[in-house]
């Protein structure tokens, strides 16, 4: 398709580049820059953001991101392959793109931030999707750097994401992600919008700061929804004993033949706070 932003074509890009996906790198790359532009506009107005993005291959979220006019984007990408294909576009934005070469896990956002608010918009890798976003809903500080993280996930776990009690897909991630933010699923995209297709349908899920979650230990949190949640038939009297069982539930006030899916964020952290 024709580029509004004057840049060449992606798949024309991808082919001066030699950049055929590789799976090992969760490579599924979305060339149409109207979809890029939908979910860029997820996270909303761009035009004072500093926009984190993760995995810019070879640049179609990026150029969205660009052309909706955010101030400076700092994207990091571990595929070295993608450089010069990303520093097409810093020289057609000239200051307001910064590519790091590096993986993801191991980035420092939060020193990276700079002044103004913070917003992350990434397409991400799949196999590493999961702990980024961990990552980034336990900063030391809250509420965090960040004012949204606009991100696609496989559907499956955008629905674990979002997802609260009595609902299949809760667990853990749930009640994280309940406890420190509100979530929401934005769109969903299906396999053949990607070059190569994955095997699953991809949705963009759009998370903002909850400013002031429930007081509680995280790791303490994490005690109390991994032991309810590991074995997620049995009633909590059960599932619990390693941590206290029923005088912990008695103590939270917490029915003990309750299951661990039908717990509500402010009853986990009542749990965890009476750890
Ligand atoms: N943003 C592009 C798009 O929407 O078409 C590419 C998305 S593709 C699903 C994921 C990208 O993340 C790839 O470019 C891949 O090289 C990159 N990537 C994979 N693992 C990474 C990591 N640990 N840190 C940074 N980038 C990574």
């Amino acid at each position: 398709m024709a580029a509004l932003d004057g840049l060449p074509p992606l798949r024309e890009v991808i082919q001066r580049h030699g950049l055929d996906a590789r799976k090992a790198l969760g490579q599924n790359f979305l060339l149409d820059l109207n979809l890029t532009q939908k979910v860029a506009r997820t996270a909303g107005a761009l035009d004072d953001a500093t926009v984190f993005e993760v995995g810019p291959g070879p640049g179609g979220l990026t150029r969205a991101i660009l052309a909706l006019g955010a101030k400076k984007v700092i994207a990091v990408e571990r595929d070295a392959r993608c450089l010069p294909a990303l520093a097409e576009i810093a020289d057609h934005y000239p200051g307001r793109l910064e590519v790091i070469e590096g993986d993801a896990l191991k980035t420092d956002f939060e020193a990276l931030a700079l002044e103004g608010p913070v917003k992350i918009i990434a397409n991400l890798p799949y196999n590493v999707g999961t702990q980024l976003l961990v990552n980034w809903l336990l900063p030391k500080a809250w509420p965090p750097f960040w004012q949204s993280l606009t991100l696609m996930f496989q559907k499956e776990v955008g629905e674990r994401i979002v997802a609260s009690e009595d609902d299949d897909h809760y667990g853990r991630l749930g009640v994280l992600t309940g406890w420190r933010t509100h979530s929401h699923m934005a769109f969903d995209i299906p396999p053949q919008a990607f070059t190569p297709p994955p095997k699953v349908t991809s949705t963009v899920v759009h998370l903002t700061p909850n400013e002031n979650p429930i007081p509680c230990s995280v790791a303490n949190l994490e005690k109390v929804t991994q032991a309810a949640f590991g074995q997620r038939r049995k009633m909590l009297r059960q599932s619990l004993k390693p941590i206290g069982g029923e005088s912990l539930l008695v103590k939270a006030g917490i029915d003990p033949a309750r299951r661990a899916e039908t717990l509500s964020v402010e009853e986990f952290c009542r749990l965890a706070n009476s750890l």
